[in-house]
Parts: structure tokens; C-alpha cells; sequence
């Protein structure tokens, strides 16, 4: 795909953005859980999570290793894990390299399963002015570890967002949503991100309009 890139007037907050927002798969996902007869915390992670609501956050836990039984059952190729973590498949983690696409670190992990997965890992970070994010607080927070208890709804909203001027760049709010177990990775891409995602099939991604 031929790529122009686009005027100064149509970059930035200008541009059409949209939220890349992972299919629902047929099976949950974890990295950090398990599902037995009920949903237990690894034993990896235990000793980060919080004392008084039992959370883990999520950079934290990624800076320890999988556990080795950990599986990620999906033909997607953009997986959400449901404890908050976005997986590209070997197939979306190419395009991403030939299209020089930028603004994620990924953690090569050979042990989620047969595929070779890739956690991504945001590191470009747009600020979120939280008096107009239109955030909506489920609960109260967590007196030790902030995060709230039933999470949050809504937000952030565009116009509390400052948007990068270059369309390749795959950015995430410096302010997240949260989901009931914490926080949930939130990507942000431009239209010539979903073309290029698109126009190669990479499957398991809603382009949900930025409003
Ligand atoms: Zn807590």
C-alpha cells in the first residue's frame, strides 16, 4: 500500500481516530489468572497485588514472566486477555514492522500457545485533560492502590485528548479506563492505521469512532 502523509491540517485531533477495540473471542483469555473451579491470581503475582482489594496492575505484572501454562485459544489475530492486555498474533506483529508503524513495544512470548504471540506494551502516551474525559467512576476508589472498585464507564472523550500528528503512530490515553480487575490496555489508531490493518485482513479488531 502506497502510503502519502497527510497534510499539517489534517493531523493531530484533525485526523480521524478510532478506538482499535479487540472482538470478542469464543474463549476468555488470562495471562495473570486462571480459571479453575473459580478465577484465582497466579501465584507469580501474588505478591504484587494490592493487600486491601487484591488487584494487580497491569505494567507491574507484566514486568514478570508468563507463567508457562498460560495459553491464548483464539483465531484472531488482535486478542484482548481478560485481564486487560492486547496480543497481536506473528501476522499483525509483521505488518506492524513493515508498515513502520510506531508508538508499542512488544514482549515476544513462544509460550502462549502454538502461535508466536506478542504483548503489546503502549509506550506512547497522549495526555488526557480529566476535567472534560468525561470519565464515569464505578464505586469507590481502592484506599491503598487507587484503582476503583467496579472500574470505570465512558471516556476518555476527543476533546480531552491531544492526538499525535503522525498517523502511524498507535498511541494510548495517559489515563486510563478501568475494567473490574484493573486496568485494560486502550489503543488509539488513525484511519491509515485501519486501512493498513484492513487492506492485510488482520482480524479481531472493531474500529470504533472517536467521539
Ligand atoms: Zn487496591
Amino acid at each position: 500500500m502506497k502510503f502519502e502523509m497527510p497534510s499539517v491540517e489534517v493531523c493531530g485531533n484533525n485526523m480521524e481516530w478510532f478506538w482499535l477495540t479487540p472482538q470478542d473471542t469464543t474463549h476468555n483469555n488470562w495471562l495473570f489468572y486462571q480459571e479453575n473451579h473459580r478465577l484465582q491470581l497466579r501465584d507469580t503475582y501474588r505478591e504484587i497485588a494490592c493487600a486491601q482489594c487484591g488487584k494487580v496492575k497491569l505494567f507491574d505484572a507484566l514486568q514478570l514472566p508468563l507463567e508457562s501454562s498460560v495459553r491464548i485459544r483464539t483465531t484472531h489475530d488482535f486478542v484482548l486477555t481478560e485481564d486487560g492486555v492486547i496480543c497481536f498474533s506473528q501476522r499483525a506483529f509483521d505488518i506492524y514492522q513493515q508498515y513502520q508503524l510506531g508508538g508499542l513495544e512488544f514482549i515476544q512470548s513462544t509460550v502462549l500457545g502454538v502461535t508466536d504471540w506478542h504483548i503489546v506494551l503502549p509506550k506512547q502516551f497522549v495526555p488526557v485533560d480529566e476535567s472534560i474525559a468525561g470519565f464515569e467512576y464505578l464505586g469507590r476508589p481502592c484506599p491503598r492502590c487507587g484503582l476503583y472498585k467496579y472500574g470505570t464507564a465512558i471516556g476518555p472523550l476527543k476533546e480531552s485528548l491531544t492526538l499525535p500528528n503522525n498517523p502511524l503512530t498507535i498511541v494510548s490515553p495517559s489515563r486510563y479506563r478501568e475494567n473490574i480487575r484493573g486496568i485494560q490496555t486502550w489503543l488509539l489508531g488513525s484511519h491509515f492505521v485501519r486501512e493498513i490493518m484492513e487492506e492485510n485482513q488482520i482480524t479481531g479488531i472493531d474500529y470504533v469512532n472517536i467521539i
